[in-house]
C-alpha cells in the first residue's frame, strides 16, 4: 500500500460505492458475482475476477441514514465556506436517484441535506446563513433551467431560451449559469417544495422521449451564504448523474444513439477532470463537457467532492459494475 495515495484518500476527492439489493427481475438463480468486505469489493465471474477498494462501500443493507451519516462532514465544510459537489455515477438502475432523493418514506441525501443546512443555521448563534436553491438539467449539451416561472416543452430540436443557457465565468473565477432561476429559501417547507417542484418539472416536460431521467444529468445547486465579519458564499452540488451504461453497444439508434454519445462524453469528461485532479495536474480539463464547465469553480482546489458509485450485485449486470468500478478506481 502506497502511505501517500492513503493520505490523500483522506482528501478532498472521497469516492463511495452502494450496492442495490437485488430484485425480482434480476438473475435471482446464480450466485452474486459481487462481494463486500470492508472497503473492499470483490466481483468474480466467469473470465472475471478483479478486486477495487474505495473510501466506504454500502451493502444492500446499508440504509438511507447510514449513507446520510458518512455525508454530514461534508456538508461542514459547505457550511464552512467550501463549493461541495455530491454526485451519483452508475448505470441506470443502480439506485442513484433512490440515493439522491430517495422515496417518501426513505428520504435521500438531497431533501436530508436541506434540513441539515435549516438545522444547522438555528443552532449556529455565531453566524446567520441563507440559503438559495437552483435546478438544472444537462441534456443533449443543453441546460435546461428546472425552476423557471413556465416549464418550456423541451425537445433538443426547438430550444427556447430557459433550456438553452449558457456558462459564464465571473472576474473572481467563479462559475455562473446565465440566466438561470435561483430561489431564496428561509424556511425548510418552501426549500422542500421548490425541489418537489424542480423534479416533477424534471420528469413532466419531456413529451417524445422515454425515460430521459437516464439519459440526462439533474443538478440541484444550494447556494450557502454566512453573514458573520464578512460575507462568504458557498455552493453545494447535489447531482444525480445520467446512467454510465455503455449505451452505444446495444445497438441503439438514432436520437438514443446521440443521447448515449453525449452521457458517455460528459462522464468521461467528468472522469478526466477528477483524475487530472488526483494527480495533481497542472491542466485540468474542464472545457470538454457543459457539465465540467459548470463545475470547473466546485470540483478543484478548496472543494469538496465525493462520487457515490452505484453498482447492481446481479449476474446479469457484471460488465456494467466492472465499468463503474474502474471509473471509480479512476477517480481515487
Ligand atoms: P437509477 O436512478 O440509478 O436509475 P433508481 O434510483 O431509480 O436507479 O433505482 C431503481 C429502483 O430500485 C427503484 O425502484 C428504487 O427505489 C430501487 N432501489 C434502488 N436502490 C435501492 C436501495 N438501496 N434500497 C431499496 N430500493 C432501492
Ligand atoms: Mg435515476
Amino acid at each position: 500500500i502506497d502511505l501517500k495515495e492513503l493520505g490523500q484518500n483522506s482528501g478532498s476527492i472521497r469516492v463511495f460505492c452502494r450496492v442495490r439489493p437485488l430484485v425480482q427481475t434480476n438473475n435471482v438463480k446464480t450466485k452474486s458475482p459481487v462481494t463486500v468486505e470492508q472497503e473492499k469489493i470483490a466481483v468474480k465471474s466467469v473470465g472475471i475476477k478483479k478486486e477495487f477498494s474505495v473510501d466506504r462501500v454500502f451493502d444492500q443493507e446499508s440504509t438511507q441514514e447510514d449513507v446520510f451519516q458518512e455525508v454530514k462532514p461534508i456538508l461542514r465544510s459547505a457550511l464552512d465556506g467550501h463549493n461541495v459537489c455530491i454526485l451519483a455515477y452508475g448505470q441506470t438502475g443502480t439506485g442513484k436517484t433512490y440515493t439522491m432523493e430517495g422515496t417518501d418514506g426513505k428520504l435521500g441525501i438531497v431533501p436530508r441535506a436541506i434540513q441539515e443546512l435549516f438545522s444547522h443555521a438555528s443552532e449556529d448563534s455565531s453566524s446567520t446563513y441563507s440559503f438559495s436553491i437552483s435546478m438544472l438539467e444537462v441534456y443533449l449539451g443543453s441546460l435546461r433551467d428546472l425552476l423557471a416561472p413556465r416549464q418550456p416543452l423541451f425537445r433538443p430540436t426547438e430550444c427556447s431560451t430557459a433550456c438553452n443557457l449558457s456558462i459564464l465565468a465571473t472576474k473572481n473565477g467563479a462559475v455562473e449559469v446565465e440566466g438561470l432561476t435561483d430561489v431564496s429559501i428561509t424556511e425548510l417547507k418552501k426549500a422542500n417544495q421548490w425541489y418537489c417542484r424542480g423534479r416533477r418539472a424534471r420528469s413532466t416536460s419531456w413529451t417524445n422521449v422515454n425515460d430521459v431521467s437516464s439519459r440526462s444529468h439533474c443538478l440541484t445547486r444550494i447556494t450557502i451564504r454566512r453573514h458573520g465579519a464578512t460575507e462568504e458564499v458557498s455552493k453545494l452540488w447535489l447531482i444525480d448523474l445520467g446512467g454510465s451504461e455503455r449505451l452505444l453497444k446495444t445497438g441503439a439508434s438514432g436520437l438514443t444513439m446521440d443521447e448515449g454519445k453525449a452521457i458517455n462524453l460528459s462522464l468521461s469528461a467528468l472522469g478526466d477532470v477528477i483524475a487530472a485532479l488526483r494527480r495533481k495536474r497542472s491542466h485540468v480539463p474542464y472545457r470538454n463537457s457543459k457539465l465540467t464547465q459548470i463545475l470547473s469553480d466546485s470540483l478543484g482546489d478548496g472543494s469538496k467532492v465525493l462520487m457515490v458509485v452505484h453498482i447492481s450485485p446481479s449476474e446479469d449486470d457484471v460488465g456494467e459494475t466492472v465499468c463503474s468500478l474502474s471509473f471509480a478506481k479512476r477517480a481515487r
